[in-house]
């Protein structure tokens, strides 16, 4: 009897956590593998619209994305936002600037031509730079039974000085190069030129550790434009490795962390839902390399292993979703650090209060089109893909890309390479 105890707490514990993730969201289902050579995309015309009664709207600056607009009557106008190119994930960003001769009250109507739904909550700003959520009680989204509104309504008061409205809290690439050019003041950060985009913005790695190449981590974010809390995850998680600490110290002699912080520069600029300036989703393609950003991370990754006969022990790639979840790679397959990624997360996760991660392993066995497949095929290194959610506390997103970090270097720390 003695030796069944343990093994009906065991039965008890996995029928517990079977309820439980059953109220977890399961995520997205098989990655679908899609062509990848160049598509045509539509050019926003950056311009002045004029929207009647003095009021005016523009698209005039980086990050924007504002198609048309239309005043339907005299407090409703309609701001139409158009995607790329097609078919395209229907997750639509948006950015832009108002005001008006005389101080005005009306609700604008966000439309997304019949393509996408209503899915970021808009952050306004009266500088450009500090973005903060609008007060509910002036956003409104009609309900339907998808939970995927194709449109909302945003109450805004307008008057001479510039209100600007975007779909995140950031917007465009400068707050990148500001951050890439804080941590590059460090002795142990250079960066490395790797290739340019189509439309000629730098392709660029950091890299940050001063040990020999034995032993590479990669991390990456943005290759899908609008997902800035993926981006802002990675941003503190890479910080905590850079930190004076006792650990971070003993991590950069031990190993070098190569960062690309925004794969797709191209579609940031210019507003882009989810490709680059060659109409393509970048995370489609790390089978075929048909794109410069994904051509250039991939051959830079060969040639440092080529270089150095060093390898590659852990990846990460950073996105943006609903809520907070882990893509990992199937347990039964071993990398260059068997059992590293679930162990990273789940003791991260057990700092955060009432936390528990949904952490979805790929059942398959075979590579696919992403990045998270390439980095652990092609390289071995223990990977994940850690998708963010859109409307995650950003204290929480800081404190999670924190715990990542801390508890990464505890591990690698203490690991005896051969
Ligand atoms: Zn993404």
């Amino acid at each position: 009897m003695k030796s069944f105890l343990p093994r009906i707490l065991i039965l008890l514990f996995t029928i517990l956590m079977a309820c439980k993730s059953v109220s977890q969201w399961e995520g997205q289902g098989p990655i679908q593998i899609i062509e990848t050579t160049d598509k045509p995309i539509a050019i926003q015309t950056k311009q002045t619209f004029d929207a009647g009664d003095g009021v005016f709207f523009s698209n005039e600056l980086e990050g924007a994305r504002l198609n048309e607009v239309e005043r339907l009557n005299d407090t409703l106008i309609q701001v139409s936002i158009l995607p790329e190119n097609q078919p395209i994930n229907p997750s639509p960003w948006y950015g832009f600037k108002l005001w008006s001769e005389q101080a005005k009250e009306f609700w604008i109507q966000f439309s997304y031509g019949g393509i996408g739904f209503h899915r970021y909550f808009p952050k306004t700003s009266k500088d450009g730079v500090d973005f903060v959520n609008v007060d509910s009680a002036n956003f409104f989204q009609p309900k339907t039974e998808e939970r995927r509104p194709e449109m909302g309504f945003l109450k805004v008061k307008s008057s001479k000085d510039t209100l600007w409205i975007a779909a995140q809290d950031r917007i465009g690439t400068a707050h990148v190069q500001n951050w890439k050019e804080e941590l590059l003041k460090k002795d142990f950060v250079s960066k490395i030129a790797i290739g340019e985009s189509k439309q000629g913005r730098p392709l660029e790695v950091l890299k940050i550790g001063e040990a020999d190449d034995r032993q590479m981590l990669m991390v990456i974010s943005m290759q899908h434009p609008p997902e800035l809390t993926g981006f802002l995850a990675m941003e503190a998680f890479v910080e905590e490795l850079v930190k004076d600490s006792p650990e971070a110290r003993k991590f950069r002699e031990k190993y070098n962390l190569y960062v690309m912080p925004q794969m797709n520069p191209d579609g940031v600029a210019n507003g882009h839902w989810r490709h680059n300036a060659r109409g393509i989703d970048l995370n489609r393609d790390w089978v075929n390399f048909n794109q410069p950003e994904t051509k250039a991370l991939s051959d830079f990754m060969e040639q440092k292993v080529a270089e150095s006969g060093g390898k590659f022990v852990f990846a990460a790639d950073f996105h943006s979703t609903w809520e907070d979840i882990f893509y990992t790679n199937n347990e039964e397959l071993e990398g260059n650090f068997p059992g590293l990624i679930p162990k990273v997360i789940k003791r991260s996760s057990k700092r955060i209060p009432d936390y528990i991660p949904n952490i979805r392993p790929n059942e398959g066995n075979q590579r696919s089109v992403t990045s998270n497949s390439y980095f652990f095929f092609v390289h071995q290194a223990e990977s994940m893909t850690f998708e963010v959610g859109d409307n995650t506390p950003r204290e929480v997103i800081q404190m999670k890309g924190q715990y990542l970090a801390q508890e990464l270097m505890k591990i690698l720390n203490k690991k005896k390479w051969k």
